[in-house]
């Protein structure tokens, strides 16, 4: 199953791709993670890429595109993938259909969270990951059972995004609205779109999720 999930920061995409990987036993292809990787190791990518995420704008097509074709040539990828944070742009959308034909390949479905811009700040502002074994939290809607403890892999270690702050979400949010929600219309046209109400709780988005993915 080949898949792109498609919303704005907060949606949700994270946690379902990661439900979606383990149900279809295909891997999530998070260019989000990709990046923040290339910033951590401080590459060349990751330099030029680090300001702008924390500005919470879209990093070059360019880069990006390059990016997820080499992350599409690894053995992993050959069964299926889950896409979360790409494509983000029309020219990215464009760049992905032309690699999928060149492979012989086509998308099953794309899936768009729906969310109210209202709900997303407070959902990004508060969340956090277990540091060794990503599991994801939050302040208010998903604390850990024990304070300051992971309840996953009982590790004591949990990080914050640089760009999960209430000013940089506006941006982030303006760069979805502008920028992403144009490539609806795209996969509008090739009648592989479906809907999900992200507003729902995790376990029914999930519900959905499988509804909408039950006959591709
Ligand atoms: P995410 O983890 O998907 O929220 O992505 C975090 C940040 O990485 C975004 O705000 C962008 O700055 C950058 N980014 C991730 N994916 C893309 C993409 N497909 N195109 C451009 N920038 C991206």
């Amino acid at each position: 199953m080949k898949l792109i999930l498609l919303g704005p920061p907060g949606a949700g995409k994270g946690t379902q791709a990661k439900r979606l990987e383990e149900r279809y036993g295909i891997v999530q292809i998070s260019t989000g993670d990709m990046l923040r990787a290339e910033v951590a190791a401080g590459s060349a990518i990751g330099k030029e890429a680090k300001a702008v995420m924390e500005a919470g704008q879209l990093v070059s097509d360019d880069i990006l595109v390059r990016m997820l074709a080499s992350r599409l040539e690894q053995p992993d990828a050959a069964k299926g993938f889950i896409l979360d944070g790409f494509p983000r742009t029309v020219p990215q959308a464009r760049a992905l259909d032309r690699m999928l034909q060149d492979k012989g390949l086509r998308l099953d479905a794309v899936v768009e969270l729906k969310v109210d811009d209202a709900a997303l700040t407070d959902r990004i502002a508060g969340r956090f990951t277990c540091a060794k074994c990503g599991t994801g939290y939050h302040d208010v809607f998903k604390p850990t059972a024990k304070a300051g403890v992971c309840d996953s892999c009982g590790s004591t270690e949990f990080v914050r995004r640089a760009d999960d702050n209430r000013e940089t979400v506006a941006a982030r949010l303006e760069a979805y609205h502008q920028q992403t929600a144009p490539i609806i219309p795209h996969y509008a046209a090739t009648g592989i779109l479906k809907t999900v109400d992200g507003m729902a709780d995790i376990d029914e988005v999930t519900r959905q999720l499988d509804r909408a993915l039950a006959g591709v």
